[in-house]
């Protein structure tokens, strides 16, 4: 089934002092990594057992590293050659002989001073309830380094934080990125099932598969709603999608190192309120869904990358990018509730009657509306789609789970 693993991504808060000691730390351990690559290139030793008899020693006393710190950077270095070669036997690298894979083989691999450096527990603890951690540099153990995090996070990480965490610098900010190994839990049978249609001016709809013929998703656009048909709007998101765009426009005009800081700054802020927005809705799906009962019907994510390849192109990669994180939210979230979720065919999902399943072009008079020229149901087009794809998913459980 699904694999809950989750990665927590906490930003730290170092004083400048602190900062100065990490930025030293992750310019020796990466010193250390580039040297030991070199050595791992030069004698053809990439194993990290092999590789740790040839240079641990060595690379502990050059570098002041500690113990633990040795092996992380050699295991490191193991990893990379280890990526890279599974790169090569897959013909990721281009044509055996072909200049570029001669050139990525006839080099070793080089470390930026930035790059990401696995910390296991006997060098980093985290103190919880001070929201501090406790790290090992090369100037020593450096205690009351701060951190942000969410409740949420605080929890996971308190209950479920396994093994190491990477220290990443980033774009001027440093992260700790911790991974959470989340027990499964066992998913209830469904009583029925809760469709959600992905779309643009609507983020999500959800509806029931109600087998009536009388409408009774009352679209409220808000999204506060509860029960059938509720509309997830996409207004701000959108709006603010636009707002940036424009900004960009202006931005990529000028092409001054301070536009491009700018512009790196706006990326991230929308990002960040796109995820914001993908993880109310589903928190509010998964919610609605647990409190009911219900499983989630979801269409299959290729499926919506394609159907949204056919509009504006320029829109493509946000909003399948969204989508699929929009996607990636529900199926870990209803995983953690014991909610079932299907994934379902999209085929045809909004040009089908939700009440009589005649398919037609022209049951979608425009984009809102849904109309059947058949039996003469008429719905918000969004809700419609909605309901087909809660009666697929209540068909294809049913499929998957015949005794
Ligand atoms: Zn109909």
């Amino acid at each position: 089934m699904f694999e809950v693993k989750l990665v927590v991504q906490v930003k730290l808060l170092p004083t400048p002092e602190q900062a100065a000691a990490l930025e030293a730390t992750l310019r020796v351990v990466n010193d250390a990594a580039t040297w030991v690559s070199q050595l791992a290139h030069d004698r053809r030793v990439f194993r990290n057992y092999d590789l740790r008899r040839h240079v641990y020693g060595q690379v502990k006393d050059r570098y002041g590293l500690a113990a633990q710190a040795a092996q992380h950077v050699i295991k490191k270095v193991a990893d990379a050659y280890a990526t890279l070669h599974a790169h090569v036997r897959n013909g990721n690298l281009s044509r055996p002989g072909s200049v570029r894979r001669e050139r990525v083989l006839a080099r070793p691999i080089v470390f930026r001073p930035g790059a990401a450096q696995p910390f296991d527990d006997r060098c980093l603890s985290w103190q919880l309830n001070a929201r501090t951690v406790s790290i090992w540099t090369t100037g020593g153990r450096m205690k009351g380094v701060a951190f942000t995090a969410s409740p949420d996070q605080l929890t996971l990480l308190a209950a479920h934080r396994k093994g190491e965490s990477d220290l990443v610098y980033r774009d001027g900010r440093w992260f700790l990125i911790a991974t959470c190994d989340l027990p499964d839990v066992p998913v209830r049978a469904p009583d029925g099932f809760v469709g959600v249609d992905l779309g643009i001016a609507n983020i999500a709809t959800t509806a029931t598969a109600t087998a009536t013929g009388t409408a009774t998703g009352t679209a409220t656009g808000t999204g506060t709603g509860t029960g059938d048909g509720v509309r997830h709007s996409g207004k701000t998101l959108n709006a603010v999608r636009h707002r940036h765009r424009e900004l960009r426009r202006r931005l990529q005009a000028k092409a001054t190192k301070s536009a491009k800081r700018l512009l790196k700054r706006r990326r991230r802020k929308e990002a960040r309120f796109a995820a914001d927005i993908n993880h109310t809705i589903a928190r509010r799906i998964v919610t609605e869904a647990a409190r009911t009962g219900r499983g989630i019907a979801l269409e299959d994510l290729q499926g919506i990358r394609d159907r949204v390849r056919l509009r504006k192109p320029q829109r493509v990669t946000l909003h399948s990018w969204s989508f699929h994180q929009l996607g990636h939210f529900l199926a870990y979230k209803a995983a953690r509730a014991g909610v079932a979720l299907v994934w379902v065919d999209p085929a045809y999902t909004s040009q089908a009657c939700s009440a009589c399943g005649h398919v037609a072009k022209n049951n979608r008079p425009d984009q809102e509306t849904f109309a059947c020229t058949s039996c003469g149901f008429a719905e918000h087009a969004d809700v419609n789609a909605a309901r087909n794809i809660a009666a697929r998913g209540e068909t294809g459980w049913a499929v998957s789970h015949a005794a």
